[in-house]
């Protein structure tokens, strides 16, 4: 392994996947990005005779494992859309004469069916799933062509298939075996830990506490950060309240994209040091030395907040993640639950609002949606169901012509109870996420614990408020003990 990667040692919990997929098992692995991942199936890869496969949705990443493999001298193919026809012809060439001890692919190349004919007379060894959780429809990052990997597997012969992400609740790990017809999978699940980051949580009873406690972070920062807030309306507002005194910039989704180019390489050079923004910041954000992510609310779920919170300190060394928390900022929460998924009545409402229109004339989604008096994303969300239905069809620029009539005759509950479920699931998310803010147990044990990653009985992190706490109350303790024993004496 030193020879062709140059590692010396496995990092925790590389071993013991290998080994199950060595042995013909398939095997799910739930580490954080960057933490050593891709040589659980590369260090297979070049054990086995036959091909390796890898499946993966981010192009950028491909290339990036392309460079690095090859520079081992690994026999490594990419596919992906953002090749020429004549590298998309080389390559054809290349999987079609056995070339290749690993190949990377996006989902949707398996529906080319030419190079699929080529796949087919290869040999797989193992079949690979990054970023697995987009085959879960409960994840945000929910891929259909997800979905076929598991009949895509069996095509190939049903080879051991290792799924591997970053984020994986037990719901979402059962949905990634079922979908991907996994047979019982060898489970891992590790790394999550960041002893360098400092989970804190501050009790804030108002806004203008809250608004001073940002100011006293400002003050005292050594080094870079963010601070991230729910709605846009309140980035702005801390933006105006703080850029007089201190060098912040920010960032939201309703920004030019020109502009939020620009503050992001200002933030990325550190000429700018604290960002203001909502959650629209960071994918794509590799900045290594923040010293801090100061939470203003808390966001829909723990693995949102450990995703945010855990862009601080990428270098390793200490950085702090707190949270500014108010039981009242549930509601806000709990404000865009309410307004993520269409209720029956108000599916009725855009149902009959469309019937009003003439057979084949287009209508814009804003019109229809103010007419029955639903907001826009759920308005969408009805059309698409009805669209499933071949009902409507969706024109260019978001207008929608009605294919039939009695558009209310189709029963939509069926569909709409799915959304029931969401809702239920991204309840159940908030509800931990409130916990992880009220709980007196150590911070960084509850995050391992969400993650389900084992955690020794009585390990605490020593690195939280939580645990900060908790020694104070012993040394209060020991000194009254101390005390009591001495008055006992006189
Ligand atoms: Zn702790």
């Amino acid at each position: 392994m030193r020879e062709q990667f140059g590692h010396a040692d496995f990092q925790p919990g590389q071993w013991e996947p290998m080994r199950a997929l060595l042995a013909g098992r398939d095997a799910i692995v739930v580490m954080p990005t960057g933490s050593g991942k891709s040589l659980i199936y590369q260090l297979p890869a070049l054990m086995f005779d036959g091909l390796t496969v890898v499946v993966t949705p981010l192009i950028a990443l491909m290339k990036d494992q392309e460079d690095k493999l090859s520079a081992c001298g690994v026999d490594v193919i990419a596919m992906h859309s953002h090749l020429t026809d004549t590298q998309a012809r080389d390559i054809h060439e290349r999987v079609g004469s056995g070339q290749g001890a690993i190949l990377y692919l996006t989902p949707e190349r398996f529906k080319d069916r030419e190079f699929f004919e080529r796949l087919l007379e290869r040999r797989v060894s193992l079949f690979v799933i990054d970023e697995a959780h987009c085959v879960s429809q409960w994840g945000h990052d929910f891929r259909p062509d997800y979905l076929t990997l598991g009949s895509v597997a069996r095509r190939l012969g049903r080879p051991p298939i290792l799924a591997l992400t970053a984020t994986a609740t037990a719901e979402v790990r059962r949905d990634i075996a079922r979908q991907l017809e996994m047979k019982d999978p060898h489970l891992t699940i590790t790394g999550f830990a960041r002893p360098n980051l400092r989970f804190e949580i501050r009790r804030t009873v108002n806004a203008a506490v809250k608004d001073e406690e940002v100011e006293r972070t400002l003050r005292a920062r050594e080094g870079d950060g963010v601070i991230y807030t729910a709605t846009i309306r309140e980035a702005e507002r801390l933006y105006e309240r703080l850029r007089h005194d201190h060098p912040v910039g920010i960032y939201h989704g309703k920004m030019a994209p020109g502009e939020r180019k620009e503050t992001q390489d200002r933030f990325m050079s550190g000429d700018l040091g604290v960002m203001i923004a909502t959650n629209a910041f960071g994918l794509g954000i590799d900045k290594q030395d923040i010293r801090f992510v100061l939470h203003y609310h808390f966001p829909g779920s723990i693995e949102a907040y450990y995703q945010e919170a855990g862009r601080a300190g990428r270098d390793g060394d200490p950085a702090t993640c707190a949270l500014l928390y108010r039981v009242e900022d549930r509601r806000v929460q709990s404000y865009f639950l309410g307004g993520k998924y269409p209720e029956i009545e108000e599916a009725a409402r855009v149902a009959i609002c469309l019937e009003q229109y003439p057979l084949s004339t287009p209508v814009a989604l804003t019109d229809l949606a103010n007419q029955a008096d639903v907001p826009a994303r759920k308005a969408r969300i009805v059309l698409a169901l009805l669209k499933r239905h071949g009902l409507v069809r969706e024109h260019r620029g978001g207008s929608w012509e009605r294919l039939g009539s009695q558009l209310t005759s189709v029963n939509l509950s069926e569909d709409l109870h799915d959304y029931e479920e969401r809702r239920a699931m991204d309840q159940s998310k908030l509800r931990a996420i409130v916990r992880y803010c009220q709980t007196t147990e150590c911070r960084t044990r509850y995050i391992l614990e969400y993650f389900g990653e084992a955690v020794e009985p009585g390990w605490a992190c020593g690195n939280c408020d939580s645990c900060d706490a908790m020694e104070r109350w012993e040394e209060r303790a020991t000194t009254d003990r101390a005390s009591t024993d001495r008055a006992a004496v006189a």
